[in-house]
């Protein structure tokens, strides 16, 4: 069951006769794309932009959010205000079945899956931080992609200077005064900037934390920092930011992080409990199962972005060549996203009316590094900058960028309020999420219906739940022998759950679908365990995976033992 009916099918036909052009992803190439296709195709078009979150992040303001210097909130524009004109809908991609020219999503809190057809689709998915490279840095590592992660990053640091303030633990206190930020490209170089100048302006307000107590270490694993401009650049922002005390460690290696340290390539240890990654980019989770052409960890497109009939990709989830012997590729950032979006659109308008299309190609105008404290690095039309200069250049260019009049008011009043008054110290105590959850349910709610997936392994603490598998899924035999069953066979399976039994284990261990229901029976209180920490549980306690590997034989029919899709 899902929450919409499918549109219906589709290809070349959306119901006005009209080309139905799915957008995947609001940041910068799915919004910049929305924006000129509804420009150039008006009501010619049904445009939709399918994204996981309802609002589009400008990523190079994200080390300032995580250093106060803006509100978390006003680096942002709501997706729904940015695109007017466009159908904005709000859930996860997690399949595309390109034969049927279909997008899966699971929308909601509760992951209903729902169904959208394209006659044109665009894959606009950016890309993750891959954690996994290093053991210890999926647990112990603070991104740099999201809001949540700038918002999470800078409650942690002012929890350590608090802490520091008042601990009289020396080693400890060493340990929450030392801040690693793994990777100096330009996330990584704008982080330990920002970070640095948001420790020194907070210091006045922590007596007992001095100045050479704070330890911003920026590690990097080649010859510079900042490869992608002209070396003498980074040399200027390294010197710069070394002046400032961050302890620059170049040609140095990662290789593990555990709660209280990170280790390097030639084994050094540096205790810390922060650790902000920016190294480690490659596909997000749906890009990986999507089993298209690949290079060098993006969807390979031709120079028009074209990757198969009917399907374009752009920005940091593409590989788009520039050259005819795609040698070269644009580089994944903003500035080259919103390019590609206006040339996508360009591309999709000549197809819809009979057009040829034209190769995608962009020469920068200029590339800029803010490194904290009104001091920035910048390489503008085969100029280099540094200081205040390009510091204001860096600040007018992205005002510039920003999508949207009332974005571009708030970032630069956040901007005028924080060169002139003190920097909010604020730790939001953020209620950390408990690894279960207890819910109410009164009789007849629906707790599960056939077809949805499972978010977590559910327990019954009071009343009862009711499970029940439909009958065309556990009679014996194949599906066509259905009409062939005597009466008296063709019941639903029915378990009836009291107290102490639990429900999910099935679909979150095989990772498959319910194809039963669970529903109230009377009002009910019930603890569910998350999908994560089910799975995490599971791994790390084997008498909890032995029972679990006998419940199957204990509870259902011999039909149903096998079958991997009953909750
Ligand atoms: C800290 C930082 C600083 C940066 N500084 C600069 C800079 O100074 N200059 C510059 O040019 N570039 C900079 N960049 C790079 C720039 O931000 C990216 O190149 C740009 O955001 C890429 O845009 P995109 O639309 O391809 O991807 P994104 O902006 O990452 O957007 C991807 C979208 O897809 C959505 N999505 C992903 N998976 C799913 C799914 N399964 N279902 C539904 N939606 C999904 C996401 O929620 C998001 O909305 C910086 C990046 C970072 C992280």
């Amino acid at each position: 069951m899902s929450d919409t009916a499918p549109s219906a099918k589709p290809a070349g036909s959306s119901p006005a006769n009209t080309p139905r052009i799915v957008i995947l992803g609001g940041g910068f190439a799915g919004a910049f794309t929305a924006r000129a296709l509804r420009k150039s195709l008006a009501k010619r078009a049904h445009i939709e932009v399918i994204s996981d979150r309802n609002y589009f992040v400008f990523q190079p303001l994200l080390p300032e959010v995580a250093a106060g210097t803006i509100n978390a909130q006003d680096a942002v524009a709501p997706l729904r205000q940015l695109l007017k004109g466009v159908t904005v809908r709000m859930g996860e991609v997690i399949n595309i079945d390109f034969d049927q020219q279909c997008i899966e999503i699971a929308q909601g809190s509760k992951r209903i899956p729902a169904k959208r057809y394209y006659d044109e689709l665009v894959i606009a998915l950016g890309q993750r931080t891959v954690l996994t490279r290093f053991p210890g840095f999926a647990e112990h590592s603070f991104c740099m992609r999201d809001l949540a992660d700038a918002h999470a990053l800078r409650n942690h640091v002012l929890q350590c200077l608090e802490h520091a303030d008042v601990t009289e633990n020396v080693e400890l206190k060493a340990r929450l005064l030392t801040f690693v930020i793994a990777g100096a490209g330009f996330s990584g170089v704008e982080t330990a900037g920002e970070l640095h100048e948001m420790l020194d302006r907070a210091l006045p307000a922590y007596p007992n934390v001095r100045r050479d107590e704070i330890n911003t270490v920026l590690i990097q694993r080649s010859a510079h920092i900042l490869p992608e401009l002209d070396p003498a650049l980074g040399r200027y922002a390294a010197e710069k930011l070394q002046k400032r005390g961050v302890d620059i460690r170049l040609n140095t290696s990662l290789a593990r992080a555990t709660g209280t340290a990170v280790y390097t390539g030639d084994g050094e240890c540096i205790r810390t409990h922060t650790l902000v990654t920016t190294v480690g980019n490659g596909p997000t989770g749906l890009v990986e199962t999507l089993q298209l052409p690949m290079q060098s960890g993006r969807i390979s497109t031709d120079r028009r972005m074209r990757v198969q009939d009917h399907v374009w990709a752009l920005g940091d989830a593409a590989y788009v060549p520039l050259d005819d012997e795609g040698a070269v590729s644009a580089p994944p950032t903003a500035q080259f996203a919103v390019r590609q979006a206006k040339a996508l659109a360009y591309n999709i308008v000549a197809k819809v009316e009979g057009r040829e299309g034209r190769d995608f190609a962009y020469k920068p105008r200029g590339t800029m590094a803010s490194i904290g404290h009104y001091r920035a690095v910048a390489q503008v039309l085969g100029m280099r900058l540094s200081g205040l200069s390009a510091w204001l250049l860096w600040r007018g260019f992205y005002i510039g960028m920003l999508p949207g009049l009332s974005t571009r008011i708030r970032v630069a009043l956040n901007w005028l309020f924080d060169y002139v008054l003190p920097r909010s110290i604020v730790q939001v105590n953020t209620k950390t999420t408990n690894a279960a959850r207890v819910v109410h349910y009164a009789g007849g709610d629906v707790l599960f219906a056939p077809g949805q997936i499972v978010d977590g392994f559910y327990i019954v603490i009071t009343g009862s739940l009711e499970s029940r598998v439909p009958v065309d899924h556990h009679v014996d035999g194949p599906e066509g022998q259905l009409e062939d069953q005597p009466e008296g066979r063709r019941e639903d399976f029915v378990r009836i759950l009291g107290p102490g039994d639990h429900w999910g284990e099935r679909s979150l261990t095989e990772g498959t679908r319910t194809f039963g229901s669970l529903t109230a029976v009377d009002d009910c209180e019930v603890l569910v365990l998350g999908r994560t920490d089910f799975a995490k549980l599971n791994q790390g306690l084997p008498p909890f995976s032995d029972y679990l590997q006998r419940i199957p034989e204990k509870i259902y029919p011999p039909a149903l033992r096998n079958d991997d899709s009953v909750g």
